[in-house]
């Protein structure tokens, strides 16, 4: 008999719901409580999570299974808003419990592998939302506890590393205790909506594939734009920059899966074999080509829409002489046939005009116009996939306006997919989190490409080391320093927002 009184919702899956024993490092951070217990929590409400499952939160704070579940309580009241429901918290409040472990205590782990005994056939999950300092620790420990058997699972949450060398250091650490195929990276970009809506653009559709390459796209740009400042991340910021933070992983993703081959399968290795190839492909930039092909900002006092901010060096925990970059402009190139001679864009940063994620396919003009006038500088086609903050697809045409003359005009054939389908989007943690649980990497990075990743970041990073100018400032609420739009206009093309 189904006894389950969950609320029955668009996404509601209950006959399968898994269990599950979730061990969450980190468990009282800004990251668990924010969005990861969120997750979790509509999950549950969702009918995806098993009445038998468990959560354990796990930190050094000196915390009862009551008091933990209390602090989840109320960040989830805070974060779901209009979607917290008592009644269903009253069945996922009892899923929560907490072990005090610190990290770095051999004998804290005793207590954690207490909490586990008895569930070994039901599925291990160690979710890491730490520093990346500890993940060595953490790893060593369960391993000597023998709390990881040979179906557990090991998320990682980014910094992966801060070069090649540390993030080798990490994945040789974790691969020491599990198998790669036990190892979840994560990349929470990839669990987006519109990024499994790239994939569905471009391989469930098959009227892009004919156009999707050299010879019919004339560049491409992405762009990540965040209005926030660094906030309460000054610390983590400061040592880390917008190149290791953002391009290295979330920018990178975003190029990998709109330039790769179509894989074979939608199976985790067929899809991540091709983003490593388009990874290996990429031009190295160094110190020759550093100057001409990136940019690098720091934001001053400015205005962002109505609210009038302080420049980076005057924010809270930041050192006043900091050279890190809060934005970066790279034209990133593919030398493979299909993309030779097409410029990827690259942009990102801190302070901008917009909260924005988008995605700019610019097409080739067309050959000859039987159209008297100025063809040469109309509006090519354009295709704008916007990511957030509303969910977008975008086709720029060329139609007739009407009237007498002949005139063209650029209109745009506008799919809002949140309008459309008028269900709610799944936060990208949800979508993670349930697949980490049904054993479905595809979402996730493999070693190789997390390291090929950091291989081209890296001798970009010591470029800008070795070059004394520093980043250069832009006013908060502008689009960057005028060299990012000098590296594009170098190439005869603008930003998509300067057109
Ligand atoms: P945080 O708020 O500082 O939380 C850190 C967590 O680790 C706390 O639960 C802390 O609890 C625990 N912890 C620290 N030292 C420990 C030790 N020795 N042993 C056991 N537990 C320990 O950090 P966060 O913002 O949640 O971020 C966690 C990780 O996710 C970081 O690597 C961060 O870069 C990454 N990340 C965060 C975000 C975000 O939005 N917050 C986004 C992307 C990635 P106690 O102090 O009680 O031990």
């Amino acid at each position: 008999m189904n006894t389950d009184t969950r609320p029955s919702t668009s996404h509601g899956a209950r006959a399968i719901a898994p269990s599950f024993d979730l061990v969450l490092f980190g468990g009282t951070g800004d990251l668990a409580m924010r969005k990861l217990l969120p997750a979790l929590y509509r999950r549950f409400a969702d009918g995806n999570v098993s009445a038998d499952a468990r959560i354990i939160g796990v930190a050094r704070s000196s915390l009862s299974d009551m008091e933990y579940a209390a602090r989840a309580e109320t960040a989830c009241r805070q974060h779901l808003g209009a979607d917290f429901e008592d009644s269903v918290w009253a069945g996922f409040g009892p899923l929560l419990s907490y072990v005090r472990v610190d990290a770095n205590a051999t004998s804290d782990y005793q207590m954690l592998a207490a909490r586990l005994a008895g569930r070994e056939t039901v599925t291990r999950l160690f979710f890491l939302s730490t520093g990346p300092d500890l993940f060595a620790a953490i790893c060593k420990e369960l391993a000597a506890a023998n709390i990881v058997n040979a179906s557990s699972r090991i998320m990682l949450e980014k910094p992966l590393g801060e070069d090649a060398l540390s993030a080798g250091r990490i994945n040789d650490t974790v691969g020491a205790m599990v198998r790669e195929q036990q190892i979840y990276r994560i990349d929470h970009y990839l669990g987006k909506e519109t990024v499994q809506n790239l994939m569905a653009l471009r391989f469930g559709n098959a009227l892009f594939e004919p156009l999707w390459h050299r010879g019919q796209i004339k560049h491409v740009q992405i762009t990540v734009a965040e209005q926030l400042g660094v906030e309460k991340r000054a610390d983590f910021y400061d040592r880390t920059g917008a190149l290791r933070d953002m391009v290295q992983n979330h920018l990178l993703q975003l190029l990998c899966i709109l330039a790769m081959e179509p894989p074979a399968t939608n199976a985790a290795d067929a899809v991540r074999d091709e983003k490593l190839k388009v990874l290996r492909a990429l031009r190295p930039i160094g110190d020759a080509e550093a100057s001409t092909k990136t940019a690098r900002g720091q934001y001053r006092a400015g205005n962002v829409g109505t609210t009038t901010t302080v420049g980076y060096l005057e924010e809270m925990g930041v050192d006043p002489t900091s050279q890190t970059e809060t934005f970066v402009a790279i034209k990133a190139e593919i030398d493979t046939w299909r993309w030779a001679g097409v410029p990827f864009y690259l942009r990102t940063g801190k302070r901008l005009p917009q909260h924005v994620a988008e995605i700019v396919v610019t097409f080739d003009q067309v050959p000859h116009s039987i159209f008297t006038g100025r063809f040469n500088s109309d509006p090519p086609n354009r295709l704008v996939i916007r990511l957030q903050p509303d969910e977008c697809i975008t086709l720029r045409i060329l139609a007739k306006s009407p009237g007498e003359a002949m005139r063209l005009k650029p209109v745009d054939l506008a799919l809002n997919l949140g309008e459309t389908f008028k269900a709610r989007p799944l936060e990208a943690y949800e979508r993670l989190l349930g697949d980490a649980i049904a054993g479905n990497l595809t979402l996730f990075m493999r070693r190789d490409e997390v390291e090929a990743a950091w291989n081209w970041i890296d001798p970009i990073r010591a470029a800008w080391d070795a070059d004394d100018e520093g980043p250069r400032p832009y006013a908060a609420g502008s689009w960057g320093p005028a060299a990012s739009s000098a590296l594009i206009a170098r190439d005869g093309y603008a930003w998509h927002d300067d057109l």
